[in-house]
């Protein structure tokens, strides 16, 4: 079967790369390996930033919560509770979320394969021919949104140089009054794992606890094992466990061929600092389906997405992977700071949901914090 273009992936950079594609009346093909609605370890916390790319969109019947409280700690101790004055993160599962996009993808002319692992892709002359198991398809542009280990970017010899962190996650379904407690509230400690934080996410009916660090050789089950004790979270039913690379933007790659695009994970384009990469996703998508609109339409080149892409997240995920680096190299330091200042606490928040930039924040902490100086010229 022949497409314009074929994505692999329907994650939400490849169910949002269709969805604007779909709807400028190209002819799309997603390919998906799993069975769709599918599990994604993630958090599924959305900022305020991601919300204000899906306006068109009625989220109501993905968000499972609001927040507007933040609750910062060092190894479980000196809690810093921040009150807001609006929800900032939006809560959600990733199943439901990447499937209501996907159902958006559809809704305006995408054609979806669920259960269709792409296992060869073969660049031709004028095509691109992607195999399956049981068939052949071709288009004249593929995008890879296969994620972290993507297939696309190793067969077109893309991104090589990939960096991670690792996260590890439960669902847990919980007690009603300890999932009340944590309604409209996130939990974060920076200090229960070396170069990375635990999370606690209240979603509808159970808690998404997990845990995301830079360095290797931690044990992350031990670590979260360590911080839900420390959280009082016990009793609990574990509905799901897993672990999975963060790949985290900061470094310009190109990220496009002559006939291939890479976006969300498979282009590494999470944040150092907070590991958000769905907003990254969503906005990679959409800066994609522009390129490849322009491409086909008019003959404008997809070395624009490298481009783009390289100007206008690149040199903010430099910023944040500094600050990730400082954040990560003294937490309980910074801690101890902020427990006096929570106004700069105050300020990430607002780096991460998007009201300020990292590059504001980094000069910020800078300024503020005089050893972050010093560390930084170590
Ligand atoms: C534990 C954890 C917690 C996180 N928490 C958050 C959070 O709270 N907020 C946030 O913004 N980000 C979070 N992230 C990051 C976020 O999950 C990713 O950045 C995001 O999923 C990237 O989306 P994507 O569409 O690029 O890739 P994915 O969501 O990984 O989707 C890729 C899709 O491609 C499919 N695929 C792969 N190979 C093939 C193939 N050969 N053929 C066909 N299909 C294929 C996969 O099955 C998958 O469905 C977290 C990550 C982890 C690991």
């Amino acid at each position: 079967m022949k497409f314009d273009v074929i994505i692999v992936g329907a994650g939400p950079a490849g169910a949002f790369t269709a969805y604007n594609l779909a709807q400028a009346g190209i002819d799309v093909l997603i390919l998906e390996k799993e069975e769709l609605p599918r599990y994604k370890a993630c958090g599924g916390g959305i900022t305020l930033k991601t919300r204000s790319l899906l306006t068109e969109f009625d989220l109501t019947e993905v968000i499972e919560d609001r927040i507007n409280q933040v609750v910062f700690s060092y190894n479980l101790e000196q809690p810093i509770e921040l009150s807001l004055k609006k929800p900032v993160v939006f809560m959600t599962m990733r199943d439901k979320l990447d499937n209501f996009l996907v159902d958006k993808a559809k809704e305006v002319g995408a054609t979806v394969r669920a259960n269709c692992e792409v296992e060869n892709i073969v660049v031709a002359e004028d095509k691109v021919e992607v195999n399956t198991a049981d068939e052949l398809f071709t288009a004249k542009i593929i995008v890879g949104a296969d994620g972290v280990n993507s297939l696309v970017a190793d067969r077109f010899n893309l991104v090589t140089d990939l960096e991670y962190a690792v996260a590890y996650e439960k669902e847990l379904k919980v007690a009603g009054d300890r999932l009340a407690e944590q309604r409209g509230k996130i939990n974060l400690d920076y200090g229960i794992v070396s170069k990375g934080y635990g999370w606690i996410f209240p979603k509808q009916d159970c808690l998404s606890v997990g845990i995301g660090s830079y360095k290797t050789g931690v044990s992350l089950k031990e670590s979260l094992k360590k911080y839900l004790v420390g959280e009082k979270i016990t009793g609990y039913q574990e509905i799901k466990a897993k672990g999975h690379p963060i790949p985290v933007g900061g470094v310009k790659r190109r990220l496009n061929d002559d006939s291939c695009l890479l976006v969300g994970d498979a282009a590494g384009l999470a944040d150092p600092l907070s590991g958000e990469g769905i907003f990254y996703a969503l906005k990679s998508g959409k800066v994609a389906s522009q390129v490849i609109i322009n491409n086909l339409v008019e003959g404008g080149s997809l070395d624009n997405y490298t481009q783009l892409i390289n100007q206008e997240m690149v040199p903010e995920f430099k910023k944040s992977k500094l600050l990730s680096k400082l954040f990560f190299m003294a937490p309980g330091k910074i801690h101890k700071i902020t427990t006096k200042r929570k106004w700069l606490l105050e300020e990430l928040v607002k780096a991460v949901y998007g009201a300020e930039s990292y590059s504001q924040l980094y000069k910020t902490f800078l300024s503020e914090i005089p050893f972050l100086g010093v560390l930084m010229n170590q």
